[in-house]
């Protein structure tokens, strides 16, 4: 039952984006990009290792508008576009950070005029440009020759979506593997021969003797003439039974990214597929190519969340939240959730450093958070485990005996012996030196050092603390303090 279930889901999934025409890559622009390079499969690949292309990622979204496709859904994406390149020996990096935009025309552009403009004005001259938009001139996604650029739908990308690959072939002058048939249904019910004058390039067969003369000139990449969105079978080639000129049969290949099949269907590039895109890369393409690039990698296989420790109960504002920082990593992505499965994601944070500062948790709620690390080269992260802690009800505030402007607040207040709790003042401003941890009697039981972050002050509770202390501080109008209580988690 859940097995169905689970394919229910993925069917669904599938129909979601199988609404939409999936590229809208014009015939004259796939020629554009064949003319360019001219294929030469005896040539073969110049070099085996990798080659590293710079990627640059324009995420759009409406005019005044900060809501921006997902970091955390990015990344995934990212994370599948180099899976289905490796065996290419193409990968792709970030040279520079992602470029934001916020231009309604732009995130949704009917037309490929608007989105040739976006991308004359925003293009990063010797980079792959990826524009991610809401609506790419109706389609999952296309390559412009004129606009010199990919555009991506947000609802077609996804850690199982290979519009990217499919995408970024076209701009390495991959055609369709049923070059010449777009917009043509193909019926086997009528004969082959009738469908050449609307056809536009010679119609392919399937023996091999004129391959490279008909549809996408590869001849590892089998006849085929299917122009719609379509679903494999279990063998991955496609239900429908093709007749080519000869009356041979066949069945079209879904395993090619360049194929219109499913999601679930397409997995590679062919041989000559790959040899092609790097002899565009050796040719019109060069200004991509950075034969001195060292690719880095991360320099842990874990992270672990630091603070608020597990189950804490902290204040909701100004909660600093913080991670171990991760040898190598450049980003940072932090997800807070309201719910365990993170089916309802709240903040979404793409980050430089090993921390970041949340304004506003609803009170007296509990909260799942996670965070995933990358650099330019590691687009499939290491992940944290989930982390839960729940708000105070309220913040928890002592006045200071005669000094009513200098409010000291704790969180969370009782805290654990071992852990850490956060310290913040009215006046923002700390003089320099430890803390004291009192006992009750007056005698001074720890000093503590205190960890600055941002304006947030962290201190450590010795692990043999236990029961009622006076916490004090020196803030910049004097000395200040608050009772803790610590409880031992034992
Ligand atoms: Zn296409």
């Amino acid at each position: 039952m859940r097995c169905f279930l689970i394919a229910s889901l993925l069917a669904l999934a599938d129909m979601a984006t199988a609404q939409l025409p999936f590229c809208g890559t014009r015939t004259s622009d796939q020629q554009h990009m064949l003319d360019a390079v001219q294929f030469q499969a005896e040539r073969g690949r110049k070099d085996q290792g990798t080659v590293y292309i710079p990627l640059k990622v324009h995420s759009v979204t409406n005019d005044g508008s900060t809501s921006h496709y997902s970091a955390w859904a990015l990344f995934e994406s990212l994370c599948t576009l180099n899976a289905d390149f490796l065996p290419s020996g193409i990968q792709f990096f970030l040279e520079e950070d992602i470029h934001y935009i916020a231009n309604t025309s732009w995130n949704h552009h009917p037309e490929y005029e608007k989105g040739e403009e976006m991308m004359l004005q925003n293009n990063v001259p010797g980079m792959v440009n990826c524009y991610i938009v809401s609506d790419p001139a109706g389609n999952c996604g296309y390559f412009t020759y004129a606009g010199d650029a990919v555009a991506l739908n947000k609802s077609c990308l996804g850690v199982r979506s290979h519009t990217w690959a499919h995408e970024l072939g076209h701009f390495f002058s991959l055609p369709h593997t049923f070059y010449g048939w777009e917009g043509v249904d193909y019926s086997n019910g009528k004969k082959t021969s009738e469908y050449q004058s609307r056809v536009s390039t010679q119609i392919e067969n399937k023996e091999r003797i004129l391959c490279r003369h008909q549809a996408d000139r590869f001849c590892d990449t089998y006849p085929d003439y299917i122009s719609n969105r379509w679903t494999c079978s279990p063998d991955g080639f496609s239900q429908i039974i093709m007749r080519d000129l000869h009356d041979s049969t066949f069945r079209a290949d879904g395993s090619l990214f360049m194929s219109y099949s499913g999601d679930l269907c397409m997995n590679r590039f062919s041989a000559d597929q790959m040899d092609a895109m790097h002899q565009s890369i050796e040719g019109p393409r060069f200004d991509l190519q950075r034969p001195d690039i060292l690719p880095r990698s991360l320099g842990a296989d874990s992270l672990n969340l630091i603070y608020p420790g597990e189950g804490q109960t902290v204040g909701g504002k100004k909660l600093q939240l913080t991670w171990e920082k991760v040898a190598g990593a450049s980003y940072y992505v932090l997800q807070i959730s309201r719910t365990n499965n993170f089916s309802v994601v709240i903040k979404n944070h793409l980050l430089r450093t090993n921390a970041a500062l949340i304004d506003s948790l609803t009170p007296g709620k509990d909260y799942w958070w996670r965070v995933r690390a990358y650099n330019e080269f590691v687009f499939c992260a290491i992940e944290s485990s989930v982390g839960t802690f729940t708000t105070e009800s309220l913040p928890v505030s002592v006045w200071d005996q005669g000094e009513p402007h200098r409010t000291l607040i704790i969180s969370p207040n009782p805290v654990v012996s071992g852990s850490y709790v956060q310290v913040m003042t009215a006046d923002r401003q700390y003089g320099n030196g430890p803390a004291e941890l009192h006992d009750l009697q007056g005698n001074v039981f720890a000093k503590l050092n205190p960890i600055w972050q941002g304006e947030i002050c962290y201190l450590q509770i010795p692990p043999e603390a236990k029961g009622m202390f006076i916490l004090r501080l020196i803030t910049s109008s004097g000395p200040s303090q608050t009772k803790l209580i610590i409880n031992n988690n034992q």
